[in-house]
C-alpha cells in the first residue's frame, strides 16, 4: 500500500517525478503513517528514472528580480522552447507563457515561431482566458520584436519589456522553463523524442500543482485559490487539506498497510469549500510572506535531502560501488533524438577496479572508463525500486525509428546486471557538462 502510494504520488504521470519533498507534501496532504517522510525521501533517492534525468546539485532558485506584480495575469512572460523534433502533429517549438504573480505556466506547441503565430496563439488561447495583461516580458528574439508584435502590444493595450540580450535570467519565464525542461526529460525516458508535445498537459498540471519554494504555495492556489485535484481526489472521502490526511498503520510486517477514516478529533474530517477559500485567501493577500521577504533567507541547509546529495558528492567511490555516469548525448535531426530531451545519467553500472587517482573501470564485457567527476552514487545500489522498472523503463521500441535505444544506457530496461551491450564510451578525463540547452 504505502508502495502503491509512494508510485501513485511520484512516478504517476501526473505526478511527473518531483522532488522527495514535493512528493511528501503531496502525500502528506492525503495520507499518513509512521516513517513516511523517510520512507519517501528514501524510495525518491532511489529511483530510477530521477538518477537518469535530474542534475547533479539542484541549484538555488535564481530571485528573478523585480517588476513585482501585484495580481494574477498582470505581468506575463512568454518565451520560446526549441526547435524539437517535429510531433506527429507537425510542431516543432513551444510558446511557454508564465504569469509572473502565480507562476501558473501554460505552454502551446507550434508548427512555426512566427510573430504571427505567436500573436494569435496568445490573443486566443491566454488572454481570451485570463485577461490582456498589462505587461508582456520576452527576451529579445526577433519574433518578440517584430512588427507585428508591436502592432498586437498595441492593439491589446498592453506594454512591451524585453529583457537584455545578456541577461536571459532576468526573465522569470527561464526559470519556469528549466522545470519544463525538467518534465520532458522525465515524460520521454521510455518515448521516442517526437512524442514531445503529447506529455505537455501532464507536465503542466504537475508543475502547476508543486509549491514554489519563493510564493510558498502552488501556481494553482495563488491563481485560483485552491490546488487543483490529482486524478482520484475525489475518491478519497476527505477533502484534500493538508490538516486531516488519511492514517496509515503499518501493521508490522513491511508492506502491509491499513487505511483508516480519519479520527473523530477532527470533526469528520470535512472540510467545507467556504473555509477552505477563505484560508487560502488570507495566505494569499493578507498576511502571507511576500515573495521578496524570502529571497534573502537562505535555504534550509538541515534539509535532509540536500545533505544526502552532497555526501553522495563528496563520497569516495570504492570498487564494487553502483554509480550513475554522465551521458554525452548528440542531437540527430534524422533520428528525431533530441539530446535535450535525454537523461542526462545513465546506469546504473558497478565500479569493476580503480585504474588510478578518481579513475574506475567498470564491470561487465563493455567496460566504461569513468572519472569520479562525471559520476554519482546510485543509492538503491543496483536495485532500483521495482515500479520505475517495471512501469516507466520499459524496453524501447526497437526497429528502424528507434534512436532512442542507441542513446540509452543498456541498462535501461534490461535486466541491469547484465550490463553487456555496446554502451557510449566515456572519456575517462570528460567531465564536462552534460545536456546543454534544451
Ligand atoms: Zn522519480
Amino acid at each position: 500500500m504505502s508502495d502503491h502510494l509512494l508510485w501513485r504520488y511520484h512516478d504517476h504521470v501526473s505526478a511527473g517525478h518531483p522532488g522527495w519533498k514535493e512528493t511528501y507534501r503531496s502525500i502528506g496532504n492525503r495520507f499518513f503513517w509512521t516513517g513516511m517522510r523517510e520512507s519517501v525521501r528514501q524510495y525518491v533517492a532511489r529511483c530510477h528514472v530521477c538518477a537518469c534525468v535530474k542534475p547533479l546539485n539542484r541549484k538555488q532558485d535564481d530571485p528573478m528580480r523585480p517588476r513585482q506584480p501585484r495580481q494574477p495575469w498582470e505581468v506575463v512572460s512568454i518565451d520560446l522552447m526549441g526547435p524539437y523534433p517535429r510531433s506527429q502533429r507537425g510542431k516543432t517549438c513551444l510558446l511557454v507563457a508564465t504569469d509572473c504573480y502565480s507562476r501558473w505556466v501554460e505552454a502551446y506547441p507550434l508548427g512555426q515561431a512566427t510573430a504571427k503565430t505567436i500573436t494569435d496563439t496568445l490573443e486566443r488561447e491566454f488572454f481570451s482566458r485570463f485577461g490582456y495583461a498589462r505587461v508582456l516580458l520576452s527576451d529579445n528574439g526577433t519574433q518578440f520584436v517584430s512588427k507585428t508584435m508591436e502592432k498586437a502590444l498595441e492593439k491589446w493595450g498592453t506594454e512591451g519589456w524585453t529583457t537584455p540580450i545578456y541577461h536571459p535570467r532576468a526573465n522569470p519565464v527561464e526559470r519556469r522553463n528549466q522545470d519544463l525542461k525538467k518534465g520532458l526529460r522525465t515524460a520521454l525516458v521510455d518515448k521516442p523524442h517526437s512524442h514531445w508535445d503529447s506529455c505537455i498537459p501532464n507536465i503542466l498540471f504537475s508543475i502547476r500543482n508543486r509549491r514554489n519554494r519563493l510564493t510558498g504555495s502552488t501556481p494553482s492556489e495563488r491563481a485560483f485559490g485552491r490546488e487543483a485535484k490529482a486524478p482520484g481526489d475525489w475518491l478519497l472521502d476527505i477533502i484534500s487539506t493538508g490538516k486531516n490526511p488519511k492514517q496509515i498503520e503499518m501493521t508490522g510486517q513491511k508492506n502491509i498497510v491499513t487505511v483508516k477514516t480519519p479520527d473523530n478529533n477532527n470533526n469528520s474530517g470535512v472540510i467545507t469549500e467556504n473555509s477552505d477559500v477563505f484560508d487560502r485567501k488570507t495566505k494569499i493577500s493578507g498576511g502571507g510572506e511576500q515573495p521578496s521577504q524570502k529571497f534573502g533567507l537562505s535555504s534550509d541547509k538541515k534539509d535532509i535531502g540536500h545533505k544526502l546529495s552532497r555526501e553522495n558528492h563528496r563520497r569516495r567511490f570504492k570498487e564494487g560501488d553502483w554509480v550513475y555516469y554522465r551521458a554525452h548525448p548528440l542531437s540527430s535531426a534524422d533520428k528525431k533524438f533530441h539530446a535535450g530531451f535525454a537523461p542526462k545519467w545513465l546506469g546504473p553500472v558497478q565500479l569493476a577496479k580503480r585504474l588510478g587517482e578518481g579513475v574506475f573501470v567498470t564491470k561487465g564485457k563493455c567496460q566504461l572508463k569513468l572519472h569520479v567527476t562525471a559520476m554519482k552514487y546510485d543509492a538503491s545500489e543496483g536495485n532500483p525500486n521495482k515500479f520505475s522498472i517495471l512501469q516507466h523503463v520499459q524496453q524501447p521500441k526497437t526497429g528502424r525509428g528507434a534512436p532512442f535505444h542507441s542513446a540509452l544506457s543498456p541498462a535501461l530496461g534490461r535486466n541491469r546486471k547484465s550490463h553487456a551491450a555496446a554502451g557510449p564510451q566515456v572519456d575517462a578525463a570528460s567531465g564536462g557538462t552534460a545536456g546543454g540547452r534544451i
